[in-house]
């Protein structure tokens, strides 16, 4: 069992079993919803999803991928969120789990809007 937890500590959930995708995302809705270089992601099935504790504010973003983010009204991190695009899923923030539970990434998404700084690991998909 895996835990995420916001900045505060107020929100957390509990996960059981490996993510179905692990990936990062260079969009700008990414950078901006971590204001970091880029988002990590690991997407479960929903029963994967076996515990909350706390209270969090849900919020309708009209990206081109829509999405309910689920995010701590305390410090404003955002813990998971679902999408239209990946139906009967729930996506994690990779930055909200304990150090080390969540293992590598395999993809790398919207990779031309990549920074020109960062590299991609060998072996990684990647996608546009
Ligand atoms: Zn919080
Ligand atoms: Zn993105």
């Amino acid at each position: 069992m895996a835990r995420a937890r916001c900045s505060c500590g107020q929100l957390g959930i509990e996960i059981e079993g490996d993510p179905v995708l692990n990936a990062l995302c260079h969009c700008t809705d990414c950078r901006r919803r971590t204001g970091s270089a880029f988002g990590w992601q690991a997407y479960f099935l929903e029963g994967q999803l076996t515990g909350k504790s706390g209270t969090a504010k849900a919020r309708p973003v009209p990206v081109a991928e829509p999405q309910v983010r689920h995010f701590c009204p305390d410090c404003g991190t955002t813990v998971w969120w679902t999408s239209g695009t990946a139906p009967g899923m729930v996506g994690v923030a990779g930055g909200t789990f304990d150090p080390g539970v969540l293992g590598e990434p395999i993809a790398s998404y919207r990779d031309e809007n990549r920074c020109v700084w960062l590299s991609t690991p060998e072996g990684w998909t990647i996608y546009p």
